[in-house]
């Protein structure tokens, strides 16, 4: 690269450059979608006197951050669940004119009304009737066949959790999945009776509940317009990038397809990488597996990327299907594994681990944890690795010994901390009890056994907004949802720890703390432009932080 022609120099009241070394500045010179300086308009004379500038005095009154990192999202897929019928219980903002909903009953109402009038398709039969976004912890309860009965035994009935780790269906529905008693896979839910009870758990499941409706899911068009509207929110956030942790589970090249049309065609505002989902890459490529990925790695650019592989272990936090130890749930569950058998991770995570391909495996429950950490260590002894940086997605429910061990075999964790004000309350009382919710989201635990983190959101299959600034005040204060209490304070961490948690550890959690996460000669000039400073308001108040404008490679992304 040759040396910069002309120089943007963008002042500001304060930036924040997450360098240890240099941690504020009140300029920043940018040049080809690079930072070229960080200091003050003073320091900075060496560039200035010998190269063509202007100065840009728009954030002269501002605060610039590192553009955040959310290392943990998925915007294409929960954008295009978006687009069904919604039955959640959270406003979805500008996603979704409809109303949430706060019970079951609620939700009972909106699907038999729906129900009434169905269309009718070319068979003559009515078409199944798809609804997105119920919540069983916060509006009462686990749905099933025979309640979805109730409501029609003719119309077929399809309703995905928010957190789509469930379908529900009702008989006409499961029909048309082509299920019956004879039927037998993972996931398949029954009563006590051994009848199924209508319910499809994890992914390999969902898999064929989806199966006959994908078409009216996956619209032509849908997946772009998807990534559209939600990295509109990602950017109203202050995120300039992310990492989508489930390349695949949609269908490979129709992703790319969308995200490549919508980053040069929409000029979406983001860089996004692309970490394809283990079990879909090994049921359409075999052997082949990890040749595909590294084509496409080939292909991909700074803003395009392919990143990693992602596993599935176990179930979700908000709809109660994560693997616990003893004692299990409050209702005596365990939860429910990944589509891949437990004894077979290590063999399936194996190729990856030796082609030096980073690993990220989900982890919500302790019992998963406790597995993830075998199968590192096992990993680790038939071929040693340094920074591999295998990464737990999630680790909602742990205890300081797996910290401590996480810490030990060189192993990260990307935490979702939203959940500690936005679930761990109800969850004492529905599912997995007092102890374990309170205790959600062990950050405290890391730094003590100086483990490496990141916080993500897992925005939008998760019931929970998308802010990096509020998380991080969460991450500092643990204030449950009642605003006053202070849950396991011992699991609180600095606010700079936070705020390194959004940007640069959440970059060196992809692997990118080189390019992006924090404001350094050289690197990528992506920026979170703020009307206040985070390192001077109360930390219960983040949240509330106005994100004027990001900035994408030197650019401001509201021009
Ligand atoms: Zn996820």
């Amino acid at each position: 690269m040759n040396r910069p022609q002309h120089l943007c120099v963008f002042t500001a009241a304060r930036i924040h450059t997450m360098d240890l070394g240099r941690p504020t500045a009140s300029a920043v010179a940018v040049a080809d979608g690079r930072i070229v300086s960080v200091g003050t308009l003073e320091s900075m004379q060496p560039w200035l006197k010998r190269i063509p500038h202007t100065i840009d005095d728009r954030y002269a009154e501002r605060v610039i951050f590192p553009g955040f990192v959310d290392p943990h999202t998925h915007l294409r897929v929960s954008g295009t669940f978006a687009g069904l019928n919604y039955v959640g219980p959270i406003d979805l903002g500008g996603q979704r004119a409809l109303a949430p909903m706060a019970t079951r009953d609620d939700v009972l109402g909106r699907i038999a009304s729906l129900a009434k009038t169905p269309e009718i398709g070319a068979d003559g039969r009515p078409a199944p009737i798809l609804f997105w976004g119920y919540d069983p912890a916060s509006q009462g309860g686990h749905l099933d066949r025979d309640l979805l009965d109730s409501i029609s035994g003719t119309v077929p009935i399809w309703v995905c959790a928010y957190a789509p780790h469930i379908v529900y269906t009702n008989t006409p529905m499961l029909e048309i999945t082509g299920v019956d008693d004879t039927s037998d896979f993972h996931g398949l839910g029954r009563y006590p009776d051994g009848r199924l009870n209508g319910w499809f758990v994890e992914t390999g499941a969902t898999a064929v509940a989806m199966r006959p409706v994908a078409r009216s899911i996956y619209r032509p068009g849908f997946g772009r317009a998807a990534l559209n509207r939600m990295s509109g929110i990602a950017r109203d956030a202050g995120i300039t990038t992310t990492a989508d942790m489930g390349w695949g589970l949609d269908d490979f090249e129709r992703e790319w397809a969308d995200h490549q049309a919508a980053i040069e065609e929409d000029h979406i505002p983001l860089r996004v990488m692309l970490v394809p989902f283990e079990p879909t890459l090994n049921k359409k490529f075999g052997a082949d597996a990890l040749e595909f990925r590294e084509s496409r790695a080939r292909a991909g650019n700074d803003r395009l990327s392919v990143h990693g592989v992602k596993f599935i272990n176990d179930g979700s936090y908000p709809s109660m299907t994560l693997k616990l130890g003893y004692p299990g749930y409050l209702d005596g569950e365990m939860g429910l594994t990944g589509e891949i058998p437990w004894e077979q991770v290590y063999e399936r995570m194996l190729p990856y681990w030796n082609a030096g391909v980073q690993i990220h495996s989900h982890a919500n429950g302790d019992a998963t944890v406790d597995m993830t950490l075998d199968v590192l260590s096992r990993l680790q002894r038939t071929q040693p690795r340094f920074d591999h940086r295998f990464v737990i997605e999630h680790y909602c429910l742990s205890t300081p010994a797996q910290a401590r061990r996480l810490a030990a075999l060189g192993g990260m964790a990307s935490v979702n901390a939203y959940f500690v004000k936005y679930r761990a309350q109800m969850h004492a009382d529905a599912g997995f009890g007092p102890d374990r919710s309170e205790a959600t989201a062990r950050l405290g635990s890391l730094v003590a056994a100086g483990a490496q983190f990141a916080i993500h959101s897992d925005f939008n299959l998760v019931v929970t907004p998308l802010s990096p600034l509020s998380v991080a005040g969460i991450a500092v204060t643990r204030l449950a949802h009642d605003g006053e209490t202070v849950l396991a304070p011992g699991e609180r961490i600095s606010l700079d720890r936070a705020l390194r948690a959004i940007t640069v550890d959440a970059a060196h959690i992809l692997s990118r703390d080189h390019e992006i996460g924090s404001i350094e000669p050289g690197k990528l000039a992506d920026f979170a432009v703020l009307a206040d400073d985070p390192y001077e308001c109360d930390p219960r108040s983040l949240g509330d932080i106005e994100v004027v404008d990001t900035v994408l490679a030197g650019e401001s992304t509201q021009d």
